[in-house]
């Protein structure tokens, strides 16, 4: 589509996004959560809704909606209603749903997003709501049957509901992959949309730039991955618009993304949608929320992301793109929490954890959780740099990689592998002695004004040293012999 048909449209963006949590029981039953067990083992009378069951509410799930809430900046409400609502599927043996409806227990609120050109922007949050999963219907397994897992009934959800406040597909991803980091962080849900354990529908309109009133909305389901739901967001783009000039009116559908054609098709209109026939829960009665437990759970909250990030930015002066990486993954942040708690070199600490660490991480494909040297070690490294005792490249090609197979402190294997590099001016004199002797025809350059060849001299210096002359003395010794 051509650019200028394209800007003369403004696209507006609002998404639905569920998280399973990561409780150890379900939602409103003590039948194990978890992902991954047989089919239809953690089933009980309750999650099949057995007549003579009662729902027992899991106080886990409101802790952790309370946790996002607070995270995000929503109200919390004092007193928790449930609501059912009805319909009838092979997967949902009950024939409802325990959410809730008009009363979420957060809202208002935002998410801190980058926009396309690097800006922050505030993304608000309309509510999160607690509600229930239901079960799996598996239509690929048998040729001519779809089965049906129970095992994800009744798994404790929170969705996450945003304002029509997006406005471009690469916002949609920005903003979830900080919800994704943000639920990682809080330790509620392990943010794996393969898996589905975050799924996002994704509302999507275009209105001409200017106009007054959003576009008809539609609204996309069925994406298993982030870069999946910008795709699904770029093609509506391009298809309302296009439906738009050739004359259509659009209406409210459901629409579903196919991401190897790289499309999406119709479900279901408006006009068939479902009526929920929501109603108060009878079987559950309202919770109370103390104020007391808000603030014994906001006590209990972990750093998060983008207060890390300010903080790395503004009081340890690192850069942008440093802190955006540290604070990406709750791992890394906590091992560069770690780090600086030893040392005041901030920089050197996220240079080392990005750089050496990260490529360690890289080659042998595991996570920092995984890696095996203590944060004091690497510290302990730094300070050796730092006092001038080994050179940053020799710490990085030697000393570094022998951290590994040594329990020894840094020091002891620098020592050992006769890394120190000296500041002892009579040994650094004998080398600048050996690089003037074997480079007279540059000495003689230098002396006739090209100054610049300092750089070569150090150089050789360096080689001849074996990297272990310090390069502060070296290079005042230098010029003093070469300007003699
Ligand atoms: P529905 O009644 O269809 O569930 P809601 O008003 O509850 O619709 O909104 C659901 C989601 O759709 C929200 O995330 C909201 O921000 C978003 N949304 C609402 N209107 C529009 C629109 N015109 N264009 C894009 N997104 C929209
Ligand atoms: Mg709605």
């Amino acid at each position: 589509m051509e650019q200028t048909l394209r800007d003369r449209y403004e696209v507006v963006i609002g998404l639905e996004v569920h998280a399973q949590l990561l409780t150890q029981t379900k939602a409103y039953s003590s039948d194990i959560n978890a992902y991954g067990s047989a089919p239809n083992t953690n089933v009980s009378a309750i999650t099949l809704g057995h007549p003579g069951t009662l729902p027992v509410m899991n106080r886990r799930t409101i802790d952790f909606a309370i946790r996002l809430g607070l995270a995000c900046g929503c109200n919390i409400a004092p007193t928790q209603h449930f609501a059912r609502k009805n319909y009838f599927y092979p997967d949902l043996p009950k024939g409802y749903q325990i959410t809730q409806d008009t009363t979420p227990i957060c809202t208002g609120g935002q998410i801190l997003i980058r926009t396309d050109n690097g800006s922050q922007k505030s993304i608000g949050l309309t509510r999160i709501h607690m509600e229930e999963d239901a079960g799996k219907s598996i239509h690929d397994v048998d040729v001519y049957d779809t089965l049906v897992d129970l095992n994800r009934a009744g798994t404790p959800l929170l969705e996450i509901v945003s304002e029509p406040d997006l406005r471009s597909s690469t916002e949609a991803y920005n903003y979830l992959t900080e919800v994704r980091k943000l639920l990682r962080y809080l330790d509620i849900c392990d943010g794996n949309m393969e898996e589905g354990s975050m799924r996002c529908d994704a509302n999507v309109s275009v209105r001409l730039v200017g106009a007054k009133d959003f576009g008809t909305k539609v609204e996309v389901k069925n994406m298993n991955s982030i870069r999946n739901v910008q795709r699904a967001i770029e093609f509506e783009i391009i298809r309302q618009i296009e439906a738009l000039e050739s004359g259509e009116t659009l209406t409210q559908e459901t629409r579903a993304f196919d991401a190897i054609k790289g499309c999406t098709i119709s479900m279901r209109t408006k006009e068939a949608a479902n009526d929920y026939r929501y109603f108060p829960e009878p079987d559950l009665p309202p919770i109370t929320v103390s104020v007391a437990q808000i603030q014994e759970i906001a006590n209990q909250m972990p750093a998060l992301p983008h207060v890390l990030f300010e903080r790395y930015t503004k009081t340890y002066g690192l850069s942008d793109y440093d802190a955006y990486n540290i604070t990406d993954q709750k791992g890394l942040a906590l091992y560069y929490e770690a780090l600086i708690s030893e040392t005041k070199n901030y920089k050197a600490a996220a240079n080392w954890l990005m750089g050496e660490i990260k490529s360690y991480l890289n080659e042998n494909g595991i996570d920092i959780s995984e890696f095996p040297i203590a944060p004091g070690r690497i510290t302990a490294l730094i300070a050796l740099i730092d006092e001038g005792k080994i050179s940053n490249s020799i710490a990085a090609q030697r000393l570094f990689p022998a951290l590994f197979d040594s329990s020894e402190t840094p020091l002891e294997i620098a020592e050992r592998l006769n890394l120190i590099q000296s500041s002892d001016s009579s040994v650094i004199e004998a080398f600048i002695s050996t690089v003037i002797e074997q480079n007279q025809d540059e000495v003689a350059r230098y002396r006739n004004g090209e100054k610049q060849l300092i750089g070569f001299f150090m150089g050789q210096l360096m080689k001849v040293s074996g990297g272990k002359a310090d390069p502060k003395a070296a290079n005042g010794l230098l010029k003093q012999k070469l300007d003699s």
